[in-house]
């Protein structure tokens, strides 16, 4: 999909702020294991045209973003993936593995979906106030993970976005989450991506207090 003549129009034409491939691996066999049915090669050179031709006419934007995500069949090939991109994108991303509530197998690394979410419903999950995800009939769901949208929170065919966006449906999930009552919630009780934002957080959190040596208090929701 991404042809040269497509790169060159999403950075000629200003289409994008930010583009983000999912690169899952730095060979070949680890790559095309975890993304079916697409070849490596061309992946890999549709990629580096788009970095070379965003360089060539000197343009910023979009900002190039490549992201791996950790889990069992990647996890060794990390460490180079890092090496590899970074001089070369904006940003190197290592994102972490979901099962898509559920319905994919348990690949994570050192850490299982059971185990990360006993006794871990503390943290309220920053999708439903970042992103409201609308299908092709109108529907509109609460987080991307929910693909075919389960917990549906309105329809554009009867009310605008901003009436979904402030309204009584998606509002429930959002005090349901700050209540920390994810098993009660018939999606949200398979996922837990909302446990590594948390991790994440705790992470960032730490990283700053080392750069400015701060004092951070503690975040609690
Ligand atoms: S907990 Fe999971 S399913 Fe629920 S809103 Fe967050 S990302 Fe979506």
């Amino acid at each position: 999909m991404l042809s040269e003549e497509v790169s060159r129009a999403i950075i000629d034409e200003r289409l994008l702020d930010i583009i983000n491939f999912d690169i899952d691996g730095m060979t070949r066999t680890t790559y095309e294991s975890v993304r079916r049915n697409v070849d490596f090669e061309t992946v890999m050179k549709n990629v580096h045209y788009f970095i070379d031709y965003r360089k060539a006419v000197k343009k910023k934007k979009p900002q190039i973003r490549v992201t791996i995500i950790k889990m069992q069949p990647t996890e060794k090939e990390i460490p180079d993936f890092t090496r590899y991109w970074s001089p070369l994108v904006d940003k190197v991303d290592v994102s972490d593995y979901n099962t898509w509530l559920g319905t994919k197998p348990d690949l994570n690394v050192g850490r299982s979906l059971e185990k990360s979410q006993k006794g871990s419903f503390d943290f309220a999950c920053v999708h439903p106030w970042d992103e409201l995800v609308i299908a092709a009939d109108g529907k509109a769901g609460l987080c991307c993970l929910d693909y075919d949208l389960k917990a549906e929170v309105g329809d554009i065919s009867r009310q605008s976005i901003k009436e979904i966006w402030q309204g009584e449906a998606i509002n429930r999930y959002r005090e349901a989450m700050l209540r920390g009552e994810y098993p009660s919630l018939p999606v949200c009780c398979h996922c837990n991506a909302h446990i590594y934002q948390k991790d994440r957080l705790g992470e960032a959190a730490a990283g700053l207090k080392h750069h400015f040596e701060i004092k951070i208090p503690a975040i609690y929701f």
